[in-house]
Formats: structure tokens, sequence, C-alpha cells
């Protein structure tokens, strides 16, 4: 392989491509992405950058003096790719053609269906989507969540530390009963309804009021709630449109083996825009983690480089989300759970770590606090899973 050609060049496309180099590969290496930003960390977007405690250098992906060799084309979007040649055309005109690509372009914000755009309203994935966030966040303002998932419930949390009134509405029972289960979900509502959050859940939103800026937010059950400035947090999809065409735009994300291989040969895709093969759960899966985006890289890497069939993706899938100085850890799969055990503190204090078996076998498990205990119950979940593959 001489050309490697990497789609979107945030974490999963960094990762990837250091992967490669670390692998051997001393081709020529092109990174496309879609953004005029060097490669930049997401997470602190709802957190500390959002509450303007860290600086842009210190969300860098990079270090200072990392240089992988490659072709950077920042601003810049693949258009389409070509399966039968590997050609992608690029929207500044050029078109490349690779012996290798990966698929690494993540996600991009829903939004409200059929709502025009309206200043004060917002959705939050980028960097400049963090920094207009942030000046309206002004202390006494009236923020509503729409959408209480991992974005909705931090961003209320670091709107609250920044002194502004904010209501979250969310069309389920529970916030993030999706990712940890209604029974748990309720812990975290107690959660923001004591750090003065009012959440509203079970209620759909059907739009967005305004004129030019944005008033109000309009419930399913016909209430408008009063807004200076609206979130909106109801979940992503991947960025698979442009592959439209080549056999590989499937809206649950790029179908991709246990180890990001995709059915185009020498096209490998990882990260947000992904759908693996998870042996665990017998289907594909697109995780939305920051870890996995992370990890797998280096597995991607190693499927192009040598088409590895070894399986090395073997730790659970994990995800931290920090709320009101609090970390909320999960590890595993929920999906199939029959039972939720507190086995150490107290949901009531929000102190606590929670086993949720399948069977009696331990399948995922989530903390509040309690980091310790998590990393031992983490490592040993990523212990069964070994064993279970080696059966
Ligand atoms: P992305 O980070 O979305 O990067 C994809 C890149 O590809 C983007 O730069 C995009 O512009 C570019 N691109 C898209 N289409 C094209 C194209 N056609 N051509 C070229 N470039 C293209 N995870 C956790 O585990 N814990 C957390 O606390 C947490 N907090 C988060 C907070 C926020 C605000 C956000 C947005 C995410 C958070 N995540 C968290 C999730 C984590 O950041 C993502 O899983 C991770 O960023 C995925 O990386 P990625 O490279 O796959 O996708």
């Amino acid at each position: 392989m001489k050309t490697i050609a990497v789609v979107g060049g945030s974490l999963a496309g960094l990762s990837t491509a250091r992967a490669l180099r670390h692998q051997g590969f001393d081709g020529r290496l092109f990174i496309i992405s879609g953004e005029r930003h060097r490669p930049y960390d997401r997470p602190p977007l709802s957190k500390t950058y959002l509450a303007g405690t860290v600086t842009d250098a210190e969300i860098a992906l990079e270090a200072a003096d990392e240089d992988l060799d490659a072709d950077w084309r920042f601003g810049v979007t693949a258009l389409a790719l070509d399966p039968s040649g590997r050609r992608l055309d690029l929207s500044d005109g050029s078109a490349l053609v690779a012996d290798g690509v990966v698929l690494a372009t993540g996600a991009s914000p829903r939004s409200v269906p059929g709502t025009p755009r309206l200043a004060g309203a917002h959705v939050l994935r980028s960097v400049d989507d963090s920094r207009s966030l942030r000046e309206d966040l002004r202390p006494g303002a009236r923020l509503v969540v729409v959408g209480a998932g991992f974005i909705g419930a931090e961003v209320a949390s670091t709107a609250r530390g920044l002194g502004l009134e904010v209501v979250v509405v969310e069309a389920a029972s529970h916030p993030l009963s999706g990712p940890i289960g209604a029974e748990m979900g309720s812990v975290v509502a107690s959660l923001h309804t004591r750090h003065g959050v009012e959440l509203t859940c079970g209620m759909g939103v059907v739009g967005l009021i305004g004129g030019d800026r944005v008033t109000g937010v309009a419930l399913a059950d016909g209430r408008v709630v009063d807004a200076d400035v609206v979130l909106v947090g109801i979940g992503v999809r991947p960025n698979t449109e442009w592959l439209r065409g080549s056999g590989l735009a499937a809206a649950e994300g790029v179908i991709c083996d246990a180890y990001g291989a995709t059915p185009v040969a020498n096209v490998v895709a990882v990260g947000d825009c992904a759908a693996w093969y998870e042996p665990a759960l017998g289907r594909h899966v697109r995780f939305e983690h920051w870890t996995a985006a992370r990890e797998r890289g280096a597995i991607a890497a190693a499927t192009l480089l040598s088409g590895g069939t070894e399986f090395r993706s073997g730790r659970p899938p994990y995800f931290w989300s920090d709320q009101y100085g609090l970390t909320i850890q999960i590890a595993g799969h929920i999906a199939g759970a029959d039972s939720i055990v507190v086995e150490e503190g107290s949901t009531a204090d929000c102190d606590f770590l929670a086993v949720y078996r399948r069977r009696a076998d331990p399948v995922a498990v989530l903390a509040m606090g309690r980091g310790k205990s998590f990393m031992h119950w983490r490592r040993q979940l990523a212990t069964a899973a070994v064993s279970a593959r080696q059966e």
C-alpha cells in the first residue's frame, strides 16, 4: 500500500493515522478534514470548554511536536467515493486515488424537524458550536434544553454552574434512559432537579418559536416553554450521505465487520460513523464513544495494512459523563440485562456503583463517583468478554 487517505481529521481519523504510522506504514498519508481547525477534543465542549475554564490549546488532540508526515487538507470535504478505484472527489475540485481509505467522518447533530434556523437556538458538535452557545449562556438567562441525553444533560449542568435558569424537556420517561435504562435514569433525574433544573420527561417537542431569535419551545401538549436560548440535543446521524453510490451509505452507519473492514476491499471505517459487528450482541452497533473512536483506530489500521483477522477489540464499550462535579461512568452492554443491583453506596446520595446482570452474569456496570471500584468492575467485564470469546 503506497497511498492511504483518511477522511475525517478528528479523534478517530487521527488515531487511525497515528496507528498506521506506528504499524509501519511509510507511504503517502492524506487526511481530509472537513473542519478548518486542527484536531481537538470534543468532550470538553459541553463541559469545561463551554464553561470557559479551559483554552483552545488545552483541547488540542495533537502534541505541539507531533508530525505524522501527513498531507492535511483542512476545510475540505470528501464529496464522493468511487469504490472500484478508491477515488475520492473533494470539495476543492480535486480528486484523490488511494490504495487504502479510512472513513472517519463522525456524526452530525439532529435538529427539530421543520424548524427554521433561529438565533439563540443551538446544536453542539464542534468547537464553533460551543463558542457560539457559550456567548448566549448569560447568567440569569433562561435556557431550554431539548433532549436529556448526555450532551443535553451536560449542557444543563454547565449552564446551571454559569447561573442560568434551566428547563430540560425529554421525550422518554427518564434522562439517559437509552444508555443506562429507566431505573438508573431516575437517579440522573433527581441529580438534575436537586441542582435546580426544571425537568419535564415523557414530553415531545414539536417546534421552536420565534422571529429572528428563538423565544420559546412548543411542546406536544400545546404548551410553549419560554426561552432566551435553546440547546437541541436529540441525537446525531452518522455522516454517511456523501457515500451515496458507493454502497456504504447506510443510515445506521457504515457497516463493518468486527475489525472495521467494510464490504469494499481496502476501505475501513472507524469512530462515530461506523457500525462495527459486536460479537457480544450478535449485531452491528454504532458507538458514539470517545474511547471506541480512539482505541479502534489501531484495529482499523491493522485491518487495512495486514487484513487482520485476529480479534483485538477486547474491551466492552465505555462512556463517561461529567455532571454537577460528578463523574458518571458506564461500561458494557445493558441490552438484555434482567437485574440491576446497587453493589456499593446509595442512589439517594448519587454516590454508588450498580451492576447490570443477565441470568446472574454481569453485563454492564454504572457508577456515579466510585471511580476505583468502577475500574475494578470494568476490568472484570473485559476479562469475562475475553473468556466468552475463547469458549
Ligand atoms: P467526530 O469527532 O465527529 O469527527 C469527524 C470529523 O470528520 C469532523 O471533523 C467532521 O467535520 C469531519 N467530516 C465529516 N464529513 C466529512 C467529509 N465528507 N469529508 C471530510 N471530513 C468530514 N464521549 C465520551 O465517551 N465521553 C464524553 O464525555 C463525551 N462528551 C462529548 C461531548 C460533546 C459535546 C460531543 C460532541 C461528543 C462527546 N463525546 C463523548 C463523544 C466523542 O467526542 C465522539 O465519540 C468522538 O468525537 C468521535 O470521534 P470521530 O472522529 O468518530 O467523529
